[in-house]
């Protein structure tokens, strides 16, 4: 079977249970002046068998507290319980959602199909186990909304699944194929601007952080027409994909190395979303463009103080070779630039450690040079439960950045460091374009499995910039 390939469910029936063989699901709520009583939490799952009745009763919280986030974890516990007690079936009665809006409800869904997933691709003596699931057609849920719900998280779970894979298996060459193969299946246009093409073009900037390995760095383009009729400008992704980043010859500590393989995430997303886009025919015509490359260290790698010329023309001093995103990225948006004129550009990265110290693993860094796209998309984030705050990029932090023997240099230090990240990504951004630069280094990876998230790469960013690009005329 290919991974890739999205396959409808075939566990899912919109039908009444079969008498006595499912668990009916009930939602419980409290009222907040009975909770002090309640003996069960929010999460909590309780069996009851009755001689005519088998079901579980949910602890939802409060009514009142309950919001589609609350849906998401509800689903996801649930899914992990039907996993661990190997629940054959279970079934939604036909007024199982009646305390719940309609985005709540689909947000349960997700849940239910997002906390179902662990990565165990390498494990020997997996079983899969599916439960089946009955859902009243008399709910206001339709199998139409359930199927799209479906192929969102079908792409989430992907996106962790390439995101949780190894720098031994997954590297510059071998994502090539993999985002090759996905743009096959689906329809979408795809190029490869291999090394050398790389190389003649001027991207030093990409060319300068992957030479060092021994799997060259190569620019994926993914072309999604959505709307091939319209003559707008399309909108353009641009995604961070470090297959592992050692820091080059600026080494990364023995503690924090482990999980570099998790620097691939910003471009894992973008062709995430891409993928996601075709299959839920979203009506935008889109570009991917996934800066791929190995930050190693050999007889070839790029070195600090090294002065490189980006594909704009701009030079960069190299202070550290572990501030290398920024480098692939400055590349990947001149490019994007030059080709297409996008209207739009969102970037995707796991930029700088210094975003987590800022946020924790709550919110994604948000970046950007317009007001309006970047309030809306703060408001995506609240919405889907991926989480944004807004960041400054105030024209001072341009003196931190300033190059002293070259145009820019590659950090300024530690005094603000994620938003120098921010300020030298913005010197790409040509004629002012609306843009927004995530940096999700906290957000795109989950420590520990909880509710609806695995533990690693978690999928961040695909469902918030889906729900954005939906609401888009
Ligand atoms: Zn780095």
């Amino acid at each position: 079977m290919n991974k890739f390939k999205y396959t409808i469910p075939e566990n899912i029936l919109f039908t009444t249970a079969p008498k006595d063989v499912s668990y009916a699901i009930f939602f419980n709520f409290n009222k907040a002046d009975e909770v002090s009583g309640f003996t069960t939490k929010f999460g909590d799952i309780t069996p009851t068998l009755t001689k005519n009745n088998k079901f579980f009763q949910i602890n939802c919280g409060i009514l009142a507290d309950f919001s589609s986030e609350s849906a998401r974890k509800i689903g996801g516990i649930l899914a992990k319980y039907l996993d661990i007690h190997k629940i054959e079936s279970i079934n939604f009665p036909d007024n199982a959602f009646s305390s719940f809006s309609d985005l709540q409800t689909e947000s349960f869904f997700e849940g239910i199909f997002l906390g179902k997933y662990s990565f165990t691709t390498h494990k020997s003596n997996t079983e899969m186990f599916e439960s089946i699931i009955y859902i009243h057609p008399q709910n206001p849920i339709s199998e139409d909304q359930i199927i799209s719900v479906h192929k969102l998280t079908f792409v989430v779970n992907l996106v962790r699944e390439l995101g949780h894979e190894p720098a031994n298996i997954i590297n510059p060459v071998t994502l090539a194929k993999i985002a090759e193969e996905i743009a096959i299946e689906n329809h979408i246009l795809f190029k490869k601007i291999d090394y050398l093409e790389l190389e003649k073009m001027g991207a030093g900037g990409i060319t300068s952080v992957g030479k060092g390995s021994a799997t060259k760095p190569s620019m994926l383009i993914l072309e999604y027409s959505g709307s091939p009729d319209s003559d707008t400008k399309p909108i353009a992704l641009v995604g961070k994909a470090i297959t592992f980043d050692t820091g080059g010859y600026s080494l990364k500590s023995v503690d924090s190395i482990k999980g570099m393989k998790y620097d691939k995430m910003g471009g894992i997303t973008v062709l995430g979303i891409i993928l996601a886009s075709a299959l839920l025919g979203i009506k935008q015509n889109l570009i991917g463009v996934v800066c791929s490359a190995e930050n190693m260290i050999s007889q070839d790698a790029f070195r600090p103080d090294d002065i490189i010329t980006t594909l704009s023309g701009k030079t960069v001093e190299i202070l550290t070779t572990d501030a290398e995103g920024r480098l692939v990225l400055a590349d990947g948006l001149t490019f994007v630039q030059n080709e297409y004129a996008p209207r739009i550009i969102l970037d995707f990265a796991t930029l700088t450690g210094g975003i987590v110290t800022a946020l924790g693993k709550i919110r994604a860094g948000l970046f950007s040079n317009n007001e309006d796209l970047a309030t809306t998309l703060f408001e995506f984030g609240e919405k889907t439960g991926e989480k944004l705050w807004r960041m400054p990029l105030d024209e001072e932090y341009f003196e931190f950045i300033r190059g002293d023997d070259a145009d820019l240099k590659n950090s300024g230090g530690r005094e603000g460091h994620p938003i120098m990240g921010g300020i030298f990504l913005k010197q790409f951004v040509q004629n002012n374009t609306p843009w927004v630069h995530l940096d999700i280094a906290g957000t795109a990876e989950s420590t520990k499995a909880e509710n609806y998230q695995p533990k690693g790469a978690n999928g961040f960013g695909v469902r918030l910039t889906i729900d954005w690009l939906k609401s888009l005329k």
